[in-house]
């Protein structure tokens, strides 16, 4: 019935997957329906020589092949048929597609007739850090839960010892044409979802039930670069939930929240603080203590600085994300500061200050008197 695949291509058994390519380009070429229009023969030979290509391509399906013959490929469902000249176009779009046709050839699964599939899904984690560990990056570790492959059966679905066979719906090609008045409509196959595979009764991997799929949560640490800020996020490839066989992973998308800090404010990478400077020290000049991100640094104040004046440290800001190094500066606001409790000392020489002045003050316990008499005491 079915003639010998080599003979179809005409290749030796020996042919390597590279020989039997050219082979079927060559043989597709040959009988290709748009050179051999309405000829029955020609669509036949067509059929014939895809479906040895089909199963010649396969590493799995030829090593049955060449064990078992026809009868093997059909006992596990391999065996191709294809009716519809439109089925191989879909099947072997690598060769078929535009602009490539019958030119490079696309890769080819071992598995055979299996479509891309889905993409895994992305996923989303918020991730709240201290302000100094933004500034300076850091490595945190986190737990996610997400949609991975089997541990058991390592994504196969299937007990150990099992394969699949190939979908009956769709002869493996994870598609199905269906007739709608003159139209033939193309669309993803119903029972395998376009994988071209299906898992045998009673050969399903009882992990996950034939899915080759299960939810864990994993452990995952997450190396943050300097510089981030609230609302940015790290995009950690192939991190996400785990695809259909043979599509990429999804992504994960770490989103970052900083949480204030006492003494620090921020605008990107630069840094913002305020510095409460004794008043003789503004009027006098001299030297005041500042903290910046990466630890504390003396500063010089001219004389007769006003409260409310800024000081920049160039470079002693937040190292830019992706910057090279390169940092953002500091911004030190210089504010007089106000004794609330002076000492004795000082209150007299604040009065001997504001007589020179002539500022007209309080007297000396003037409040406290006030007060006890409002309270009797
Ligand atoms: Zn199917
Ligand atoms: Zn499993």
């Amino acid at each position: 019935m079915a003639r010998d695949y080599y003979e179809v291509l005409e290749v030796g058994r020996d042919a390597s997957p590279d020989d039997v390519k050219k082979a079927y380009r060559k043989k597709a070429l040959q009988f290709h329906p748009d050179r051999n229009q309405g000829d029955k023969e020609a669509e036949e030979k067509f059929k014939e020589v895809s479906e040895a290509y089909e199963v010649l391509a396969s590493e799995e399906k030829r090593k049955i092949y060449d064990q078992f013959g026809h009868a093997g490929l059909r006992g596990r469902g391999y065996e191709p048929n294809f009716t519809d000249v439109g089925d191989i176009f879909s099947q072997f779009s690598d060769i078929f597609g535009f602009g490539d046709l019958f030119g490079g050839m696309g890769r080819r699964g071992g598995g055979g007739g299996r479509r891309g599939g889905r993409p895994g899904r992305d996923l989303e984690l918020p991730l709240r850090l201290e302000f100094l560990e933004a500034c300076e990056g850091c490595q945190k570790d986190v737990q996610i839960t997400r949609a991975d492959l089997c541990a058991k059966c390592n994504g196969a679905g299937l007990k150990e010892g099992m394969t699949k066979s190939t979908c009956n719906t769709c002869r493996g090609a994870g598609q199905v044409t269906q007739a709608q008045g003159f139209l033939r409509i193309r669309t993803v196959c119903p029972s395998c979802g376009g994988r071209g595979e299906s898992v045998p009764a009673g050969a399903a991997c009882d992990g996950c039930g034939g899915s080759g799929r299960e939810r864990r949560t994993d452990k995952l640490t997450i190396t943050v670069p300097p510089g981030v800020d609230t609302g940015m996020q790290l995009r950690l490839v192939g991190k996400g939930e785990v695809g259909d066989p043979g599509a990429p992973p999804g992504n994960l998308f770490v989103t970052i929240e900083v949480k204030p800090h006492e003494v620090f404010q921020r605008e990107g990478a630069h840094t913002f603080c305020e510095v409460r400077v004794p008043y003789p020290l503004m009027v006098l000049g001299g030297e005041v203590e500042v903290a910046t991100i990466r630890g504390k640094e003396m500063i010089k104040v001219p004389a007769g600085t006003p409260s409310g004046k800024v000081i920049t440290l160039a470079g002693k800001g937040i190292e830019k994300v992706n910057g090279h190094g390169q940092r953002g500066d500091h911004h030190v606001q210089l504010v007089v500061e106000v004794p609330t409790k002076p000492s004795s000392d000082e209150d007299r020489l604040l009065r001997e200050l504001a007589a020179a002045q002539g500022v007209k003050v309080n007297e000396k316990g003037g409040l406290k008197g006030w007060f006890d008499k409002l309270t009797g005491a």
